[in-house]
């Protein structure tokens, strides 16, 4: 008897556990733990993923599972157990944990086929009548027949493959492709049958007689010689077929990319590498914090470890930020491992996506670079994982599971004893108080390479420009010297840092703040279509000439939008070619790459945008970086606002003077006495840990205390607050006196789309209650939070304050 243990896609806290069903003789033998079957489960039918196999079960009653719904595991052993780590650590649903390690496409929505790769009479001739019509067959229909051992044996030599169907978003390529009907026997009766002066069409079944697959129509025509008159002939007596196949989807295929071979490392680069090729090679678990200022030649150090797991026969994953997932990232590693490289970003189709881990499920690639969903790639024998720019908050996943990159990268490096490394020019207080501890290997490159100098930096205080009657938004400064690279032909950078600091509308009578009628935030102005917008809900309204509340036409907007910059910026200087980066300008697929290789390329001496621009670039001759307000971060509801404003300002002033043109920075802040502004424009990494965790420690925050965040949200304000009471008296009831719990309060945005947010804070260094009372909160509120429109989030180790 087989019985096969699984999790249904049921999301609910009571059948999150696994669920045990007889496998039928049918399928016995080809149900393994990681591959999804279709189960009935009360009246309906489920999907659910086997987790495991046994022969016997305290089930008295049980049922059978219904169907196959893969062939292959799509989760392996590792990512199964991975999974189950995922949801004690964010506590959510296991279910929710196996699927978000999959590619979209593998969803259940998306419909599957069976596809035929060889001539027919390759197969089984079971299942030859499947394929008579059509190379596609449903899967589905095919696997609840009785021939689904047939099938996989034929899947599993290659004859016959597992297809997604997934809409491209209209974008799918085909192409027409030939398609033998006949065996060769057949064909071969077919040839005798011919006519002899069709010479054409006797060359054509003969080389379909030494090339029996599929052929592309355009290929066929080069080879043969033959016209389409030939293939079309050959169609009309039922030989061959023309369909239409759809083409392998490279996002990158029309790049060419030039092999580059490792550099001479630095004598502090090589210090770096050895240690790390030492752990690689005692196959050591150990966790890397390589600290190396911008430009000090971190990529490099990473290319060449990877080259070392990839010379084990071992592969590698590279992390980055989305927002540095950039066409020049992407190029140093395609020119260094060419084809070996899967790349993944969020400008890539659902198809495309699939497609690539595809060839990682297939072992056609040993590196992979992506963002922050990459580290789930399938790979079964990993090397070494890297993550640049460990500080950069988009690690962490901001939806269920609510899982940080970083903790699951260190999961996976255990499993595959393998070291990490954390790489960043300014690392997360969390990640360098580790290091110092010794938790994880503090390595440092101090310089820049060819001992480059660090671009010099200068503050403006704005306040000073105010009283001196300029009120513009440059400071008399930073318009000398872009004055002064307009001559010389150089490039800039300028950063209109936005975050929290969006364009409102004001009444200059009344002191009115338009504000969107079902979130408790001020919406911003969007000059292009003149329209009020609200970031959190999307209400959107026009903007009048009046003012709302009092009828005053002295509405005008403050704040700094980019579009207002650049316009202030063509009245000052009608010469200078500026392009502009923010959300407006980029939200079409490929526009962020068009603007960087329209700069790269010399055509605009500006690069204006916001914090997209401040990651990864590295373009030779930009001389100066502007950041015109550095402040406007420091001021959020948010502990890591310091911390983030220094990372932020060390990053762009990064961008200025990394190759032959020595680099100038200019930073204007109305609170240039600031710690971070101050120690950012020294570059005083050290320093500011320091003074940073001093207040840390005094304010009870990471990295000395551990938090985490209980967001409930409803409709009725009372509800709330009653709930988030309620909530905060149980956590606090099982915990100990140095644990510290805050709440309820309203949220630092306490209402978004019409629903009321409230918060509790919890503070704790060593709590093991804790994670049992929060999923028993779960638990309880499960009626509520499905029917009533209750929602709690509960958010461990919390990036975002708000
Ligand atoms: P980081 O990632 O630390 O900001 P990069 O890896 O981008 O720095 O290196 C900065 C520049 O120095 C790049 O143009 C890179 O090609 C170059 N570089 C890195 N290592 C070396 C080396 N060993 N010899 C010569 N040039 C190097
Ligand atoms: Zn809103
Ligand atoms: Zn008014």
């Amino acid at each position: 008897m087989e019985i096969a243990s699984v999790i249904v896609d049921v999301p609910t806290r009571q059948t999150d556990n696994a669920y045990d069903y007889l496998v039928p003789s049918g399928f016995e033998g080809m149900v393994v733990p990681g591959i999804r079957v279709i189960v009935p489960f009360g009246p309906r039918k489920v999907q659910g993923f086997v987790v495991g196999l046994k022969n016997s079960s305290d089930v008295t009653k049980l049922r059978e599972l219904d169907s196959l719904f893969d062939i292959e595991p799509v989760l392996n052993e590792e990512l199964l157990q991975l999974g189950d780590w995922l949801t004690t650590e964010t506590l959510c649903l296991k279910i929710a944990a196996y699927q978000a390690m999959l590619p979209a496409a593998l969803k259940a929505k998306y419909k599957k086929f069976l596809k035929l790769n060889t001539s027919i009479d390759k197969i089984d001739w079971n299942l030859q009548k499947y394929f008579r019509q059509n190379v596609m067959v449903d899967f589905e229909a095919a696997m609840e027949h009785s021939f689904a051992k047939l099938f996989k044996k034929e899947i599993d030599v290659g004859h016959i493959e597992v297809v997604y169907e997934v809409k491209n978003k209209g974008n799918k390529k085909t192409e027409r492709s030939v398609r033998l009907l006949l065996t060769e026997e057949e064909l071969h009766q077919a040839k005798q049958s011919l006519n002899k002066s069709a010479r054409k069409q006797i060359k054509l079944i003969d080389f379909f007689l030494e090339h029996r697959e599929t052929q592309s129509l355009q290929k066929l025509l080069q080879v043969s010689g033959c016209g389409e008159s030939v293939v079309k002939a050959l169609e009309e007596k039922g030989i061959v077929e023309i369909i239409q196949t759809e083409v392998y989807r490279d996002p990158l295929k029309d790049r060419e990319f030039t092999v580059s071979n490792h550099l001479p490392l630095t004598e502090e680069q090589a210090v770096v590498f050895e240690s790390v090729k030492n752990s690689m090679m005692n196959h050591e678990h150990e966790v890397f914090l390589l600290h190396g200022v911008t430009g000090s030649g971190k990529t490099e150090v990473y290319l060449q470890s990877i080259d070392v797991a990839l010379h084990q026969g071992k592969e590698a994953i590279m992390l980055v930020p989305e927002i540095s997932l950039t066409p020049q990232m992407v190029k140093r590693f395609k020119e260094r491992f060419g084809d070996r490289v899967a790349v993944f970003h969020s400008g890539l189709s659902i198809g495309e996506k699939y497609d690539e881990w595809r060839r990682i499920y297939r072992k056609e690639v040993q590196v992979v670079v992506g963002a922050r969903s990459a580290i789930f790639s399938p790979f079964q024998n990993i090397g070494i994982i890297i993550i640049d720019e460990e500080h950069e908050g988009s690690y962490k996943q901001e939806e269920t599971p609510r899982y940080h990159t970083r903790d699951v990268a260190i999961e996976r490096g255990k499993y595959h004893h393998c070291p990490i490394i954390l790489g960043s020019a300014t690392p997360t207080l969390e990640s360098f108080a580790r290091a110092k501890k010794g938790v994880y290997t503090l390595l440092s490159l101090k310089k820049r390479v060819n001992s480059r100098p660090l671009p010099t930096v200068e503050i403006v205080d704005m306040r000073e420009e105010l009283r001196s009657g300029n009120r513009s938004v440059f400071s008399k400064l930073l318009l000398e010297k872009i004055q002064d690279r307009l001559e010389k032909k150089e490039q800039m950078i300028l950063l209109l840092n936005k975050r929290g600091h969006s364009s409102f509308v004001m009444c200059r009578s009344c002191g009115d703040v338009t504000q969107c009628p079902n979130c408790e935030i001020s919406l911003t102005f969007h000059k292009y279509n003149n329209m009020l917008k609200c970031h959190y809900c999307g209400y959107e309204e026009r903007m009048g000439s009046n003012c709302r509340a009092c009828g005053s036409d002295a509405i005008r907007y403050f704040g700094t939008g980019t579009q207002k910059v650049e316009e202030e910026l063509l009245k000052l200087m009608p010469e200078a070619r500026v392009i502009r980066m923010d959300v407006d300008t980029t939200s079409r697929k490929g526009s962020h790459e068009k603007l960087l290789q329209h700069f790269q390329s010399g055509n605009a001496d500006i690069l204006l945008g916001t914090q997209m621009i401040a990651k990864g670039l590295d373009f030779p001759n930009v001389t100066l970086v502007g950041v015109l307000s550095a402040d406007t971060m420091l001021h959020l509801p948010d502990f890591r606002s310091s911390e983030k404003t220094f990372q932020l300002l060390t990053q762009v002033s990064g961008r200025a003077g990394r190759h032959e043109l020595p680099g100038e920075v200019v930073i204007q802040s109305y609170t240039p006495d600031h710690y971070s502004i101050l120690l950012a424009a020294q570059q005083h990494y050290d320093t500011f840990f320091t003074h940073e965790m001093a207040i840390r420690r005094q304010n009870l925050y990471p990295p000395y205390f551990y938090i985490t965040l209980v967001t409930v949200s409803h409709e009725d304000l009372m509800k709330t607050i009653a709930t988030t009471e309620k909530i905060t008296k149980f956590i606090k009831s099982g915990l100990s006196p140095q644990a510290i719990v805050l709440g309820p309060a309203a949220s630092p945005i306490p209402r978004i789309n019409n629903r009321y947010r409230y918060q509790c804070l919890i503070k704790y260094k060593r709590e093991p209650q804790l994670n049992e009372k929060l999923k028993k909160v779960i638990e309880h509120y499960q009626q509520e939070m499905g029917q009533k429109g209750l929602q709690i989030i509960i958010d461990q180790h919390p990036q975002i304050m708000m």
